[in-house]
């Protein structure tokens, strides 16, 4: 009989999985992905649509590439995973068996760990949009309805967490709005470590220079409770802050169904441990955990384009498996993330990582990668053409 992959998660890594299953196979190996959302919205240029210069629809992509292709879709979420008897249970009841199982279902964000903040978000005062979709265009209405001279705070959570340039992006995103729209506003950055944690120079000289005395950055602020209703954020040492719309990132860990499946195994259970060469969970045969819900290797980003990456390997490395083959010894993985500081200026950071099999790990390679020297027009084009080939390369 053919073999069966199961793929939860229809997100960078789990639809470049189900896609690269199916061209590494010539179509030999039966693909079924388990998503629960309709589309696919990038998380990557979503800043853009909360500053203004870009349209949801413009960074929403569908799954019938991956169906043409042959993958079985599943619009439903997985419920259960048996890694015993290696099926999945989904929501609506069904069970599906599997040969091997990926998992990628993203991070799950830890309202609880701030105080107040599960409320406030279902009641819809204090939002997240760290997953694309509605509550992307929800933040863009909050900061139209604002009043000029308003405060924008956004708060950011010890590392790991998804992304690392993103929080930054998108202070530049809102100060950028403001500029035009409400020139008496603020943007207030609280970030709970000690520094800005990815193309540090880059952003301080956009703050300074193109949105001054507007964003006001504060390292080493720590939230850890909210009052929705009244706009105000309760930090670890220092004194309350106030705001008029709150866009509180909790930490993160891997997503829900990892820890269902016994996958979230290390770093104090919020993240999954894998064998790099492969991606093989070290929790359970048969089982390749990707993306955001993995234990990273040394400065690996949890970004989109590492999740697509290392799907490409662990595809390779599962069809290998199936025909009885080696895996590839050297596997590589590559990252580029570009940052917009308005709807034009824009900076890259990137790196190669190799696979060390002394270390068993990734390594970075030295000189490989690289930030950009500043935020410049040039890379404004091939910014917008990386989204567009990502966008095609995971979903077809
Ligand atoms: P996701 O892409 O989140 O996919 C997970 C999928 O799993 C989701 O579709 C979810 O619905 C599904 N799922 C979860 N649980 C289940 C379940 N139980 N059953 C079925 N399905 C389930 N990265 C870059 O490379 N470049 C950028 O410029 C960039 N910018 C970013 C900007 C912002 C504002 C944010 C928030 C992120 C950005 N990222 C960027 C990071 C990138 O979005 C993530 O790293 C990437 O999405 C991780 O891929 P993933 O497959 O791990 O998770």
């Amino acid at each position: 009989a053919k073999a069966q992959v199961v793929v939860i998660g229809g997100g960078f890594g789990g639809a470049t999985a189900a896609r690269y299953l199916r061209l590494f196979s010539q179509h030999r190996i039966g693909v079924v992905l388990i998503e629960p959302d309709a589309a696919f919205v990038s998380c990557p240029v979503s800043n853009l649509v909360i500053g203004g210069s870009r349209k949801l629809a413009e960074i929403t992509r569908s799954y019938t590439g991956l169906e043409r292709l042959g993958v079985r879709v599943l619009r439903d979420v997985a419920q259960a995973v048996d890694t015993q008897r290696k099926t999945v249970t989904l929501g609506g009841g069904a069970t599906i068996a599997y040969d091997m199982l990926v998992v990628s279902p993203g991070v799950e964000l830890q309202f609880d760990e701030v105080e107040g903040l599960r409320a406030a978000h279902a009641a819809g005062q204090v939002l997240q949009a760290w997953k694309a979709g509605p509550e992307t265009l929800a933040l863009r209405r909050q900061l139209e309805a604002m009043r000029d001279g308003g405060v924008f705070a956004i708060t950011i959570p010890e590392q790991p967490y998804r992304c690392p340039p993103a929080p930054y992006e998108r202070a530049c995103q809102v100060a950028w709005y403001f500029r035009q729209a409400k020139p008496r506003s603020k943007v207030l950055v609280l970030d709970a470590n000690p520094d800005i944690t990815s193309k540090g120079p880059i952003f301080r000289k956009a703050w300074a220079e193109q949105y001054p005395g507007m964003v006001d950055y504060r390292p080493q602020n720590k939230v850890v409770g909210v009052d929705g209703r009244a706009g105000v954020l309760h930090l670890e040492v220092q004194d309350d802050v106030q705001a008029d719309v709150l866009n509180v990132l909790p930490p993160m860990r891997a997503g829900a169904i990892a820890a269902q499946a016994g996958l979230r195994n290390v770093a104090d259970r919020r993240w999954c441990g894998v064998d790099f060469l492969t991606f093989e969970s070290t929790a359970a045969r048969d089982v390749y955990v990707l993306g955001d819900a993995l234990q990273i290797a040394p400065l690996m980003p949890k970004s989109g384009h590492m999740a697509n990456s290392q799907a490409k390997v662990a595809a390779a490395a599962i069809v290998a498996r199936l025909s009885g083959w080696e895996p590839n010894p050297a596997p590589m993985l590559t990252n580029t993330c570009y940052s917009y500081i308005d709807d034009r200026t824009v900076a890259h950071v990137a790196s190669v990582h190799a696979y060390d099999a002394g270390q068993k790990t990734f390594l970075p390679v030295p000189g490989a990668g690289g930030v950009s020297a500043e935020a410049n027009h040039d890379e404004a084009r091939p910014a917008w053409d990386w989204a567009r080939n990502i966008w095609s390369d995971t979903l077809g």
